[in-house]
């Protein structure tokens, strides 16, 4: 797989050897590094990647579900030209920011009021400090294995390919505590533990670091009753799963949390964060009434705002419908071909996310997915030399511009890319 890769990329290694010499391991991200060396991508649209080597690539990855539209969606890239056109970055608010709230607003039940941030990281972290501020409590609960951005509190227990978190402070891992998804009885236990000490649980409604592992009938419910129970804001974070539903995960699967962060799409491209809830919460931002700083020289940026604005107004409940179909006709063409594989493998996933994982056992938190082995990595490999570019850990996901044939083309990658995994000794 190594050689045949190489082959096909002498400039992305060149480019890669060049960036090596000034970005401490050629690049600024960790999950664009990739072994032996990552394809370097120069432009991209629609649903496809133009790579520095000169390929075509079809992206069933989309910067980890961020490009929903796919890329340069005219109607966003005119926003958002026009409006960086008339200067960005003022020092003051502008109408943007608040017509791209009021879409928020009326399409999440439980978002009453929103801030905007950078990142999905500025999200989780605001969100969280949010609920610190409001409950008075400085405990943190978390999914094991859930990733929520790059602050300390949500790096602790994430290890990823087992690291631990050289960096953060072991007083930060004091006071954030862990359970594995979908285990309802952990989570009792962990609310008798901690339940009086809890400022929040901060849930992905769907594992998507993990590899978009769906929630087992209860557990979300569960969650809500013991946060409920015990005054503990449950924070939902759809920094990738707002694009499951107009009104996000939490729609989709009928919770309703106190407090939402989100990312990716939202800023149509740009890097973008928000989060939302409650109005009472919320109110510890407001200046007139409580005093949490949340501040940042590019928050609702406005170039931002109409990006995310015209995304919103892209991915409409019809657009979300059809998206979420043929995620279903892709996850079940891709469970046949899978069952029919040497190498055992099976297909998670909903709406119009799915991840390949290589265990015949059930897949039901991080610990019983695959998604950080080896052999994920080499799957990765076989689908980019096949032309089908998708996450290091199994990752696809789908967008707007895909129709039936990139469906065909993506099972016919999987198929090929799982029969060379079972003649390349992968295990
Ligand atoms: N939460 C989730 C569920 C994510 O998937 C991510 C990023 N993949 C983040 C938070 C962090 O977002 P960002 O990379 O924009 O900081």
């Amino acid at each position: 797989l190594e050689a045949e890769y190489e082959r096909r990329t002498p400039t992305s290694k060149e480019h890669f050897e060049e960036a090596r010499t000034y970005l401490p391991g050629g690049d600024t991200r960790e999950v664009t590094y990739v072994d032996p060396y990552p394809t370097f991508v120069e432009e991209a649209s629609g649903c496809t990647l133009t790579t520095a080597d000169g390929e075509e690539l079809l992206d069933f990855l989309n910067n980890y579900t961020q490009s929903v539209l796919g890329h340069a969606p005219p109607t966003v890239v005119d926003a958002v030209t026009e409006r960086f056109a008339r200067g960005n970055g003022l020092a003051a608010p502008t109408t943007e920011a608040t017509e791209l709230a009021r879409r928020i607003v009326e399409r999440v039940p439980s978002v009453e009021t929103v801030r905007f941030a950078n990142s999905g990281t500025e999200a989780t972290m605001n969100a969280i400090r949010a609920a610190i501020a409001h409950t008075g409590n400085e405990h943190v609960l978390k999914l094991d294995g859930a990733f929520h951005g790059t602050h300390d509190t949500v790096l602790v227990g994430v290890e990823d390919e087992g690291r631990e978190n050289p960096g953060v402070p072991t007083t930060v891992e004091e006071r954030v505590s862990t359970v594995p998804f979908n285990d309802t009885k952990a989570l009792v236990e962990a609310f008798e533990r901690h339940g009086d000490d809890l400022a929040c649980f901060i849930v992905d409604p769907i594992m998507g670091n993990a590899g978009m592992i769906p929630p087992r009938e209860g557990f979300l419910e569960t969650a809500r009753d013991l946060t409920a129970d015990t005054d503990t804001l449950l924070l939902f974070d759809e920094v990738m799963t707002f694009r499951m539903d107009p009104g996000g995960a939490q729609e989709r699967y009928g919770i309703r949390p106190d407090l939402t962060a989100f990312g990716k799409f939202i800023g149509g491209g740009l890097p973008a964060g928000a989060f939302g809830g409650r109005e009472d919460v919320m109110s510890v931002f407001d200046p007139a009434t409580g005093s949490v700083t949340h501040s940042g020289t590019f928050n609702a940026n406005p170039a931002t705002m109409v990006g995310g604005a015209a995304t919103l107004d892209a991915l409409d409940g019809n657009a979300i419908e059809r998206l979420n179909d043929l995620g279903a006709t892709a996850r079940e063409r891709l469970e046949a071909v899978c069952a029919d594989a040497e190498v055992p493998a099976q297909v998670t996933g909903d709406a119009s996310f799915l991840n390949v994982h290589f265990t015949d056992d059930e897949v039901r938190d991080a610990r019983t997915g695959t998604t950080h082995e080896a052999i994920t990595e080499r799957f990765s490999l076989a689908m980019r030399n096949r032309g089908v570019f998708v996450a290091d850990r199994g990752l696809v996901n789908l967008s707007t511009p895909m129709g039936e044939p990139e469906i065909d083309a993506l099972v016919d990658a999987v198929e090929g890319a799982l029969a060379d995994l079972s003649t390349a000794a992968a295990f």
